[in-house]
């Protein structure tokens, strides 16, 4: 059977091809995912799967899952609604903001192929969204062209992570075209806004859509990524006084605070926050990379040369990974740290820093023995005569989900190339498409067979 499952995706290759090309095509940048969603929908029924299409629910997603729900993205909007301790639906509403931030015309598009009962189910989750096109001047490749060049298409979302969805579409297809029965469900998910919030797989979850297991079919080079990190982008800002250079001191009185004069105290704990998280054991999977890394992204304070700068703003952000714990506890941390410089500081004691988050996510992680890894280890030594590579994940991506609030065992594999995600002339190479769907259609054979 697996060399029949082969040579239905070699014979099908043309149509993967081009329904990669199509969905390329239709433009679907975080938040306006409703055009290509469409297409995703009309083939899921073409194939005879019983379809689910609904916008999600923020207000359920904040109710159900107040840790980890996110505000909805659009990528023109990116960021833009901090919160000090989780984000919430009230501040959504009361931010006025909730005219963009919204799942208008985003919907979720399910497909499900029914088995017949008595197998195990499976979950095939990819996400439609992508980033911006911008700087749109740096691609030599139109990308929305889906050209073909050297075996390679080009174009935004061609790996991250159209090739996914697609490549999960034409497993199932293949299988079915080829007359197979199996006595698990499969649930094809292709979800909206996965690119700074995860709330489309949030909302399949909430929607009951569960499994005896989900596989993100994310890049990673039709590897086996086992692990997440976490994200948190976090801001800091500081108050000082305005005031002119010359009047600064007034006798032995300091009348003058510039905000920028507080940075060192803040920054030292930061690097401080990051040394004693990192002194854990390194997990083998993080392939090297430590434990938590935190990056002071921007700092920017003050209006001119002789004037105190009544303000001063730090932006940066974390990655951690799934041995640091929970994201809250991360969050906890920052704020922790950040206010031991009113200790020593009578300025800062009675001007505390104000500490602000932008967007939060948990780490995930994956026990290798899970016989879903095997299934695709299997699936992959039967397509390429050797395992997929076990890889370590740096990045977040709906993983978590399946994992933290799904309670499936999940993992990423995918076709696309992790490397090309969010790049300029994103691209993927047509063999790794074509392969993609080889491994998965043979690992969805036998996990729900
Ligand atoms: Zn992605």
């Amino acid at each position: 059977m697996e060399d029949k499952i082969l040579s239905k995706v070699e014979e099908q290759r043309e149509q993967i091809i081009e329904s990669l090309a199509t969905l390329v095509k239709t433009p679907s940048r975080t938040g306006e995912e409703g055009a290509a969603q469409q297409i995703v929908e009309k083939r899921y029924r073409e194939m005879g799967l019983d379809v689910d299409v609904w916008e999600p629910d923020v207000e359920e997603l904040f109710e159900k899952f107040p840790e980890v729900a996110q505000y909805p993205s659009h990528w023109q909007h990116d960021l833009i609604l901090p919160y000090q301790d989780l984000p919430n639906y009230r501040e959504l509403v009361e931010s006025n903001l909730s005219e963009v931030l919204n799942y208008r015309d985003r919907p979720n598009v399910v497909g499900i192929w029914k088995g017949t009962g008595g197998g195990r189910s499976l979950i095939l989750n990819g996400h439609i969204d992508t980033v911006t096109i911008e700087p749109r001047d740096a691609w030599t490749h139109d990308p929305f062209g889906a050209e073909i060049e050297d075996g390679k298409m080009y174009g935004r979302g061609a790996s991250d992570d159209k090739s996914g969805v697609v490549a999960a579409l034409w497993a199932v297809r293949c299988l079915r075209d080829l007359g197979i029965v199996l006595k698990g469900d499969v649930i094809l998910e292709s979800v909206v806004n996965e690119e700074h919030a995860g709330n489309g797989t949030l909302a399949c979850i909430a929607r009951g859509y569960t499994a005896d297991a989900a596989i993100a079919v994310e890049s990673s080079d039709n590897r086996v990524r086992l692990c997440g990190y976490g994200g948190v982008y976090w801001g800091i800002n500081l108050k000082g006084t305005s005031f002119h250079t010359k009047c600064r001191w007034e006798g032995d009185a300091l009348i003058g605070v510039s905000a920028n004069e507080k940075l060192p105290g803040v920054i030292t704990q930061l690097l401080a926050l990051e040394s004693d998280k990192n002194r854990i054991p390194v997990n083998p999977f993080y392939a090297g990379k430590k434990p938590f890394s935190l990056n002071i992204g921007r700092v920017w304070g003050g209006t001119y040369d002789t004037a105190g700068a009544a303000t001063c703003t730090l932006r940066g952000s974390i990655y951690f990974g799934p041995d640091i714990g929970s994201v809250k506890g991360v969050m906890d941390s920052v704020k922790e740290y950040i206010m031991r410089v009113t200790e020593t500081d009578p300025w800062l004691r009675e001007n505390p820093p104000q500490v602000e988050f932008f967007h939060h996510d948990d780490a995930h992680w994956i026990d290798p023995e899970e016989e879903i890894v095997k299934t695709v280890m299997a699936a992959g030594q039967q397509v390429f005569g050797q395992e997929p590579e076990i890889i370590a994940g740096i990045g977040a991506n709906d993983c978590r989900h399946l994992i933290n609030q799904g309670k499936m065992p999940s993992f990423v594999f995918g076709p696309g190339t992790g490397d090309q995600a969010h790049s300029i002339d994103e691209s993927i190479k047509i063999e790794d498409l074509i392969a993609g769907v080889k491994v998965l259609a043979i690992a969805v054979y036998h996990w729900c067979r």
